[in-house]
């Protein structure tokens, strides 16, 4: 047979496979055919180029080394020196304020470090990305992530993820991402500064307050959103008037009180309700964990305090295990308050075992919280796994086979698109605060954000059980379809329904 593609049949990639849970979603309610089209693919597809000076680096030298025996050892000022996670060092001027410099044919022996050489700082450049996936119920919103194995396609999925997910939790926005192919650990603190200035820089016509608002996501954090604040307002005359440009910012320049911990706080309310179903609460329970980050850390030490215990965790640079129950509060700890811990890993915890990454879904637990990158949970994993309950506190942790898996095993889900709302649920009440000029106690947020994620998440639960109800706090009737569901495919039931009113009530010109 020809290898030839037939034309009208579409080519399988990582974004026609995350789409087949739309196009279930679209089947299922007769979505309107040109509203299908409009979501579908995104509105824009940024992509661009930005480029940076790097300093000089010191990296270690590794052949030749006899050459350099009797080079005597240079001293030079640490706090020029800043040491990257690949064993080099970038080299900043003022390494050379009061220096004792030996040098021969650009190699140096650093006191107590070994034999480096020299490499010059040179121009590079990084491709970068903003997707716009729709528009149709607010601003394109979503989060920037700086990663070294980003795609357009993935930027595709995640922009697409947004406009469900924002729908799904009821916030008046649409669905972006974007972000640069970039490992943000290779890079000095300054150069990261230099980049997410110029990347704020060329992005700048294309979003604003009321057309697409960034957030933090893998890679970046509340400092990086404060730059680029900076960047979108600098020289703008009526800038307070724009810091709802990016949402995830430092508390003291317009952040939401509870934004930090917002997603892991917005999984913790739906594990907590999916136990309230049952009549129970997470007392008791325990659960393992993929990704100490942002959500991963969050979520644990909030489930924790609710009586939850924390088995296993793996993320980039390790796996533990502790059979009693690792302390998470000291996890932390180890991972964000040790400046040794350069990768920021649980890798090495003392108070674990160390085990392979495989075996963390053979750990038997109620709870699985995937909470770091997209496609973890794959068919052969999902046939591993040891729990009741999977709760996504990722983008698109479970891949569709997975996903197959999951369902014949009976294994319960809370999928990631209301799993980690709890993120833009606050960076909408960021929004609102910077509109207003207000800033909100975080008992304010956290009632707001509870009452938010468990109403919508008791209405895909409803949807998926087909039992449309009025209550006083939620109403699913308007979303049922008549049949029982699965929750992922309720969820985007939700999405889809919320989304499809527009059109239909505003038409298409938006
Ligand atoms: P983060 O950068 O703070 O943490 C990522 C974690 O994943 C780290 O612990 C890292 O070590 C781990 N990790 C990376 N690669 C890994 C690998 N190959 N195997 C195992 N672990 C790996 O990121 P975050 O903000 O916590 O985001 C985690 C996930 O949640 C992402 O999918 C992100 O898109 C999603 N998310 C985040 C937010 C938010 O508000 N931060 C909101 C919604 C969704």
């Amino acid at each position: 047979m020809s290898a030839k593609v037939v034309s009208g049949e579409p080519r399988t990639t990582i974004y026609t496979e995350a789409m087949e849970v739309f196009h279930r979603a679209a089947d299922l309610i007769g979505l309107d055919r040109r509203v299908r089209m409009e979501l579908e693919e995104p509105d824009y597809e940024h992509i661009f180029y930005v480029t940076v000076k790097l300093h000089t680096r010191l990296s270690p030298l590794t052949q030749d080394t006899d050459k350099f025996k009797d080079l005597p050892d240079s001293e030079l000022l640490p706090d020029g020196l800043e040491p990257l996670l690949d064993g080099s060092f970038v080299f900043k001027r003022r390494a050379l304020i009061g220096a004792n410099l030996q040098m021969r044919d650009g190699v140096v022996r650093l006191k107590g470090k070994g034999l480096y050489k020299v490499i010059p700082g040179r121009p590079e450049r990084f491709k970068a990305y903003r997707v716009q996936h729709n528009q149709a119920r607010g601003p394109y919103k979503g989060g920037t992530r700086y990663h070294q194995d980003v795609s357009l396609d993935l930027f595709k999925i995640l922009a697409a993820e947004m406009t469900w997910k924002t729908a799904i939790a009821d916030v008046p926005f649409g669905g972006g991402k974007g972000g640069i192919k970039v490992d943000p650990r290779s890079l000095s603190s300054e150069e990261l500064e230099a980049l997410t200035l110029r990347y704020m820089y060329r992005l700048k016509p294309l979003i604003g307050p009321d057309l697409d608002i960034p957030a933090p996501d893998v890679g970046t954090d509340g400092n990086i959103m404060g730059l680029l604040l900076r960047q979108y307002t600098d020289g703008e005359r009526e800038r307070h008037k724009l810091r709802g440009v990016v949402t995830g910012k430092d508390t003291r320049i317009g952040g939401s009180e509870g934004r930090v911990r917002a997603t892991g706080q917005g999984l913790a309310y739906t594990i907590q309700e999916w136990f309230a179903e049952r009549g129970t609460t997470p007392a008791g329970s325990n659960f393992i964990l993929q990704g100490f980050g942002n959500v991963g850390s969050n979520a644990a030490e909030i489930l924790g305090g609710l009586g939850s215990k924390l088995l296993a965790v793996n993320d980039a640079g390790g796996t533990i295990f502790s059979p009693n129950g690792i302390d998470v509060k000291d996890l932390i700890s180890y991972v964000y308050e040790n400046p040794r811990n350069l990768r920021r890993t649980v890798g090495g915890y003392p108070k674990a075992q160390e085990i392979s990454k495989n075996d963390l879904w053979d750990v038997e637990a109620d709870i699985a919280i995937p909470a770091a990158l997209g496609g973890e949970i794959t068919g052969p994993v999902a046939e591993r796994l040891k729990v009741k309950l999977v709760a996504e506190g990722a983008n698109g942790p479970t891949t569709p086979e997975g996903d197959r898996v999951l369902t014949k095993r009976g294994i319960e889900l809370i999928p990631d698109i209301i799993g980690t709302a709890g993120g833009v649920t606050v960076s909408y009440y960021e929004w609102i605060q910077n509109k207003r000029m207000e800033h909100w106690s975080e008992t304010e947020v956290n009632g707001r954000l509870e009452q938010a994620i468990k109403s919508n998440y008791r209405i895909i639960r409803d949807i998926a059980r087909n039992m449309p109800r009025r209550t006083a706090t939620h109403n699913s009737s308007r979303y049922t379809i008549g049949k029982e569901i699965d929750m992922r495919t309720a969820a985007m039931v939700l999405a889809l329904k919320r989304i499809e009113a527009h059109y239909q009530l505003e038409g298409f010109s938006q």
